[in-house]
């Protein structure tokens, strides 16, 4: 594990780790590529002469600053158009991890260079998503994010200087053309009739489209490189086109805007960033990543060494979909109650699902990072979660399906209307934790489940003439039930076998096949329980064009009135429980309240998943 790891406890650290025979008992961090890239530039000084002018700028600006302290500069940019989703988190904890293990900083950039859809509500979901996480941003736990719109000036600078360097011209040809032109892989493609104009002409007519001199879509600028290129991503690329709109940030100060592919690199090579990574589908735009980085450095604009870009393989999440337009789709359609739904696979779903910050960096550490594309089996997530809470989330019981149980011989050996104080660890492996206490009575609360009247093979729980022990309590000795007038069991009865309660002398001299788990009438409390499953049937929703709506899970919420012992009515938004026997709860962020509460199921017990 590296320096400054969250605090994760060392269980989990241990299963984190890749193990090897000899080496089982040494925490490190798996290996990636990415690391050995890095660890790579580090002995070699690749950055070593890098300045650092103190806030993103141009080469003079940097060359004006002092030797950077930061051995590496990551970045995570989003766009803020919608909330961050488990593959984000694997992005962020790659990127910010990596700042924080080599002695670096992680950049958050709020990629803006698109006017239309931008929101500020999102830019702040992505703020409280990232601190969640546990990391901070630019160097300082109140650093202000960067904005790739602040840089628009520099880029229509750094246009102008292709231009007039020869490397970018106006294109007047139809958008229609420009594909036509563009050839395939098979074939090359053909050069605009624009392509021989001067310098001087192009400059005249990129002015004029800033100027607002030409409609939206009539002109745009391409780099000049190579209409033949094998990689159709160097044929002549538009950098800027005409968008007559509103932007944010700069409001109506443009008309034209630059084109993601060449606002990109110039964002990383403004901020200094040296390891510029993302996701395998920008493989292909790489080499003209590096020409305009050369470009702008042989021009004296930008500060050498460019940043380099590295491709890792997205995240592909078994029953998760995980693109933005298509979780926006479900919230806009009511499939689910918002962004932050329980099922949601965005960072805010998750959490208030019941994730924890150790689980999501287990997840990412433990993924790790590779160049080819998989599928991530929904249960390692789960697995993650399931193991950070095991070592810290305080146990209660909790009946889900309640139905009453009478102990007819309650009255005549402990006295008619006697409560017994019970006591339990609040954790079993940690005694740290302390106990919690509870009441045992004459009238308690079973799950319906754990009564049979006719018991099934391997049935070792209630049934007429079987004991078990209430848990934490006494042995009891079932005798009968009741039904209603359609034959539904209403109440279950039994005798309470004298001298078994858990902890007293003798106490195991009885022995039971079955412990259930119960809580007393006089002092439960009654709570919601949503329990969810999850959102899809289908482990790949959106797979080769399928339509994600038609596999939705008809039953991924189930609302339950649950009881629950008295301990957890100091229970507060977003702590985070075992329900013994049942799983893994968490008080609900946006609904619970003391005097209605209302637990989430974050995780089974087991991995129940695909069985
Ligand atoms: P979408 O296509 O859903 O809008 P996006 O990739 O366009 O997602 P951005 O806001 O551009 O979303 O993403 C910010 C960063 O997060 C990018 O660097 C991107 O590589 C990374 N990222 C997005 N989705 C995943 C994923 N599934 N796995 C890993 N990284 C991801
Ligand atoms: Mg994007």
């Amino acid at each position: 594990m590296p320096r400054g790891q969250a605090k994760v406890p060392s269980k989990i650290k241990r299963m984190s780790s890749t193990t090897s025979p000899d080496s089982a008992a040494v925490e490190h961090k798996p290996s990636n590529f990415l690391r050995q890239i890095i660890e790579q530039d580090l002995a070699k000084g690749t950055y070593a002469t890098r300045k650092w002018g103190g806030s993103p700028g141009d080469a003079a600006h940097h060359a004006a600053g002092q030797s950077d302290p930061s051995k590496i500069r990551t970045r995570f940019p989003p766009e803020p158009n919608g909330y961050l989703h488990i593959g984000h988190a694997k992005s962020i904890c790659l990127n910010f991890g990596l700042a924080r293990d080599y002695g670096g900083v992680c950049h958050l950039r709020f990629d803006d260079t698109n006017p239309e859809k931008e929101d500020v509500e999102y830019v702040n979901s992505i703020r409280d998503a990232i601190k969640w996480l546990g990391f901070d941003w630019n160097g300082s736990p109140d650093a202000e994010p960067y904005q790739a719109s602040d840089y628009f000036d520099f880029m229509y600078r750094a246009a102008e200087y292709l231009i007039e360097a020869g490397h970018a011209y106006v294109d007047e040809q139809s958008a229609e053309e420009i594909r036509i032109n563009r050839g395939d892989f098979g074939k090359p493609g053909t050069d605009s009739p624009f392509r021989t104009r001067t310098p001087a002409q192009n400059l005249a007519r990129f002015r004029e489209m800033r100027a607002g001199a030409h409609e939206d879509g009539a002109m745009v600028l391409r780099a000049k490189i190579d209409m033949a290129s094998p990689n159709i991503n160097l044929r002549d690329p538009a950098i800027y086109r005409i968008r007559r709109a509103t932007h944010h940030n700069t409001g109506d100060k443009w008309c034209i805007y630059p084109m993601y592919t060449f606002a990109h690199p110039i964002e990383d090579a403004l901020e200094q960033i040296t390891h510029s990574i993302c996701t395998l589908e920008f493989e292909d735009q790489r080499p003209f990543y590096d020409w305009l980085l050369e470009h702008l450095i042989e021009g004296g604009l930008l500060a050498s060494p460019p940043p380099r870009q590295y491709e890792f393989a997205r995240l592909n999440l078994t029953y998760v979909i995980t693109s933005k337009r298509k979780l926006a789709q479900l919230v806009y359609d009511h499939r689910v109650s918002g962004w932050d739904d329980p099922r949601m696979p965005t960072i805010v779903g998750l959490r208030r699902r019941g994730y924890t910050p150790e689980a999501m960096q287990l997840f990412a550490e433990r993924i790790g990072v590779t160049k080819s594309d998989s599928w991530i089996d929904y249960s390692t997530l789960e697995g993650c979660l399931r193991e950070t809470l095991d070592v810290s989330a305080p146990r209660a019981m909790a009946v889900l399906d309640p139905i009453k149980l009478v102990l007819s011989n309650w009255d005549e050996l402990m006295g008619a209307g006697t409560l017994d104080a019970c006591t339990a660890p609040l954790h079993p492996h940690v005694p740290e934790m302390g106990q919690r206490e509870f009441k045992i009575g004459k009238e308690l609360w079973i799950e319906r489940g754990d009564f049979e009247e006719t018991p099934p093979k391997g049935f070792f729980r209630l049934f007429p003439g079987n004991k078990v022990r209430l848990k934490y309590g006494h042995v009891i000795e079932c005798t009968s039930c009741s039904k209603d007038a359609d034959g539904k069991i209403i109440e279950v009865q039994a005798l309470l076998v004298p001298d078994t309660k858990s902890g007293t002398p003798g106490a195991n001299a009885v022995k039971v096949k079955g412990v259930i788990t119960w809580v007393a009438a006089a002092d439960a409390l009654s709570a919601e329980v949503r329990l969810y499953d999850r959102l899809f049937t289908d482990a790949q929703p959106d797979a080769g064009g399928k339509d994600f709506l038609e596999c939705l899970n008809p039953t991924s919420l189930k609302v339950v009135q649950a009881v629950v012992e008295p301990s957890l009515a100091t229970a507060k938004p977003d702590d985070k429980f075992q329900f013994e026997r049942l799983g893994y709860f968490v008080a609900d962020r946006a609904d619970h309240t003391s005097a209605k509460p209302v637990f989430n199921l974050a995780v089974g017990l087991r991995d129940g998943w695909g069985k």
